[in-house]
């Protein structure tokens, strides 16, 4: 597996090293100068795996709310680098394939595309599920966490996960279940489908937002959130992840189902 990744992040580097080579000096200039700005917003030393040229479409990358190394040592920088900046970055470049040559869905945001998904061209459907979903999930996940998270929620949220799920233990226990247990790719979600708070795990980049219900928090389990750093122990990535969350984002969109 971890042969495999270094083959696949080599192969990337040359095809980037590549496409430097054709570069004119003045592309080269202005995708520097760009990604120079996207750093300094990170709060980065520059490195070229972190340089990103900007997505061709209407759909962007969002930049990280924090730097790459701030989850460590829950999630590492390296795993962060690679998730953000390629599996994320591809997943927008496949939406932005799927919609080129449909002006009509270009000025329409994921999540609208996502909520209409049985509505679109039946011949992009797929496409916008996976990497429209992946899109979404991925912003999701990103605003979830922070370098100050873990802890326990407070307020109107920790009074509705105790009345739903009896405690924050009992709570914390079903999530980690539905994560441990989803089967290949996918994602536990915690969500509040107009009555109560529920989890759920869901495979591949499907949705949760997607059911209509309000997605509050989602933790990624596909092997590349994790495998540089935990490997086999899904288990620990997950005890991992609920030192970083956000609790104040998820208790934002609670507030605001
Ligand atoms: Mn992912």
């Amino acid at each position: 597996m971890i042969a495999w990744l270094l083959e696949k992040i080599a192969f990337k580097v040359l095809e980037s090293q590549n496409k430097a080579l054709m570069m004119t000096r003045r592309q080269a200039i202005q995708q520097t100068v760009g990604a120079a700005a996207t750093l300094a917003a990170l709060g980065q030393v520059p490195s070229s795996f972190a340089a990103q040229p900007a997505a061709s479409g209407p759909f962007q990358l969002p930049k990280l709310p924090y730097a790459l190394d701030a989850l460590e040592p829950h999630i590492d920088a390296k795993t962060m680098e690679i998730h953000h900046g390629k599996h994320h970055a591809a997943y927008i470049a496949q939406l932005n394939k799927a919609v080129i040559g449909k002006p009509a869905l270009q000025g329409r945001t994921v999540e609208d595309l996502l909520l209409s998904l049985s509505s679109l061209p039946t011949d992009i459907q797929g496409a916008v599920r996976n990497h429209g979903g992946g899109h979404y999930n991925h912003s999701l996940f990103w605003q979830s966490m922070s370098r100050s998270g873990g802890g326990e929620p407070q307020g109107d949220l920790a009074a509705a996960i105790d009345k739903s799920f009896g405690s924050f233990a009992s709570f914390r226990e079903r999530f980690s279940e539905a994560a441990l247990k989803q089967f290949g790719s996918g994602w536990a979600w915690l969500i509040w489908n107009g009555r109560q708070l529920e989890v759920r795990s869901l495979p591949n980049q499907d949705a949760a937002l997607a059911t209509g219900h309000t997605v509050l928090l989602g933790l990624d389990v596909w092997e590349h959130a994790y495998y540089l750093k935990y490997q086999n122990r899904r288990a620990d990535y997950i005890t991992a992840f609920f030192k970083v969350v956000d609790w104040g984002f998820v208790r934002d969109r609670f507030a605001h189902k």
